[in-house]
C-alpha cells in the first residue's frame, strides 16, 4: 500500500548515506519530546540477532502523548519512521537505518480482561507485553488458546505485525481487534472483519503503529493450561538452538498448492541441500534446526545474508522452491 511514508522512504533511499540529523531536529525532539533519544543507536543492541549498524534516532516515548509527538514530527519534518518491538524478527544490514526507530512506550504494558461469558473471555493486551507474559496472563485468568505461543520471544505488537504462530495456532485465530495509531496522531480501533491476515504478515500501513489487540479465548481448567504450556515450552528447548543470537525461522514454510498436499518444511529443503552447519564469518546454519541461522561468534549482517542467500539459491537449484523469507530484512548495506 502507498502512503505518505513510501514517498519519503523513496526520497531518502535517493541520498543513501547522507542524512544528517540536522539541529532544528536535535531541537524539536529535546523540546517536545520526553522520552530518551538516542543517535547512531547501534541496532545489534535492539535485535535478537544481535547484529546491525546504527539506527540515525532510536526514540523511546514515556507514554502514548509522547509516541504521537513523533509521528506527528516525522510526519512534518519527512522522516522515515521504523517501528520496533523486541527485535526477534528483524534482521537490520551494517549499514544501520535512516531516519527513526521507535519502540513502544513502556507504559503500553497491561493485560487486563475486558470482556467475558459463560465459556470465553476477551483478554486485552497493550503493545509492549512480551508475548509469554501475554500467555502467562490468560492463564491466570483461566483463558485458553495463546499457550502454543508460548516461548516465543518478542512484543504482542511485533507478533500482531507479523501475525505470529505456532502449531497450527496464528494470531488471526484468536484476535478480535486491534488498536492503532494512524497518520496525524489518531487512535483507531479496528474490528476483526476489517484486518487483513496472511501468513505471518498483518495488511496495515506499514506506518500504523499497533498499541493493543483483544484476544478472545476460551475458558479452561488451569492446570490443564500449564501443563500445555510447560509442553510447548519444552518442545522449544529441544528443537531450536536456542544458546545462540539467532532470529528464529528464517524462511516461511512453502504452503501447498492444493489443500492437503504435503511438501517439506523450509528446514527439511535447507537440511536436504546439505546446508547444516554451513559457516559463513560469525553465523552458522544452525546443525540442530537448519531454518535457524545463530550468531555463533560476533557476526555481522552481511554474514547472515550470505547464508540467506546461499540457502535460497541451493534450495532453488535443488528443488525448484523459492524460499521466501520470513524474517524483515531492513537498513542500508
Ligand atoms: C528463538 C526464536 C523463536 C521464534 N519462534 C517463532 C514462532 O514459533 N512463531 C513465530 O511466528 N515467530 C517466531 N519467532 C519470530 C518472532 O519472535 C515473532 O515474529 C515476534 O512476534 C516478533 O516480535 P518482536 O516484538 O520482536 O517484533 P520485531 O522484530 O521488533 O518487529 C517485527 C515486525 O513487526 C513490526 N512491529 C513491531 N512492533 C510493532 C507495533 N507496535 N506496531 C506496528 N508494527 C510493529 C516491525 O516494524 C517489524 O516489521 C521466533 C524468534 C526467535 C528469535
Amino acid at each position: 500500500m502507498q502512503n505518505w511514508q513510501d514517498e519519503i522512504l523513496k526520497a531518502w533511499e535517493a541520498k543513501k548515506g547522507k542524512f544528517k540529523v540536522s539541529d532544528d531536529l536535535r531541537d524539536r525532539l529535546a523540546t517536545q519530546f520526553r522520552g530518551e533519544v538516542l543517535y547512531g543507536e547501534p541496532m545489534n543492541a535492539h535485535t535478537s540477532m544481535r547484529v546491525g549498524g546504527p539506527a540515525d534516532i532510536f526514540l523511546k516515548p514515556v507514554d502514548l502523548e509522547d509516541l504521537k509527538t513523533i509521528i506527528r514530527l516525522a510526519e512534518e519534518e519527512q522522516i522515515p519512521v521504523t517501528h520496533l518491538g523486541s527485535g526477534s524478527n528483524t534482521l537490520v544490514k551494517d549499514g544501520g537505518i535512516r531516519g527513526m526507530v521507535v519502540v513502544p512506550p513502556a507504559t503500553l504494558s497491561q493485560c487486563r480482561l475486558v470482556d467475558q461469558g459463560d465459556d470465553w473471555g476477551d483478554l486485552e493486551v497493550e503493545s509492549a507485553v512480551k508475548i509469554t507474559r501475554a500467555v502467562h496472563s490468560a492463564r491466570e485468568h483461566s483463558l485458553s488458546g495463546l499457550e502454543p505461543l508460548v516461548g516465543i520471544p518478542g512484543t504482542i505488537g511485533g507478533a500482531l505485525f507479523m501475525n505470529a504462530g505456532a502449531h497450527g495456532v496464528e494470531m488471526k485465530d484468536l484476535v478480535r481487534s486491534l488498536t492503532v495509531l494512524e497518520k496525524g496522531g489518531e487512535v483507531i480501533s479496528l474490528g476483526r472483519e476489517k484486518l487483513e491476515f496472511e501468513y505471518r504478515k498483518l495488511k496495515i500501513p506499514r506506518t500504523s503503529f499497533i498499541l493493543s489487540g483483544i484476544f478472545r479465548l476460551k475458558k479452561g481448567n488451569r492446570e490443564e493450561i500449564s501443563a500445555r504450556m510447560e509442553r510447548y515450552q519444552k518442545w522449544r528447548i529441544e528443537k531450536q538452538p536456542l544458546h545462540f543470537p539467532n532470529v528464529g525461522s528464517v524462511f516461511k514454510n512453502p504452503l501447498p498448492a492444493k489443500k492437503g498436499e504435503k511438501i517439506p518444511s523450509a528446514g527439511q529443503l535447507i537440511d536436504e541441500a546439505g546446508l547444516k552447519n554451513v559457516r559463513i564469518g560469525g553465523a552458522r546454519i544452525s546443525e540442530k534446526h537448519a531454518n535457524f541461522i545463530i550468531n555463533e561468534n560476533k557476526a555481522i549482517a552481511r554474514d547472515v545474508l550470505v547464508l540467506i542467500n546461499l540457502a535460497r539459491d541451493k534450495v532453488k537449484e535443488m528443488t525448484g522452491i523459492l524460499l521466501e523469507p520470513e524474517v524483515r530484512i531492513i537498513g542500508e548495506d
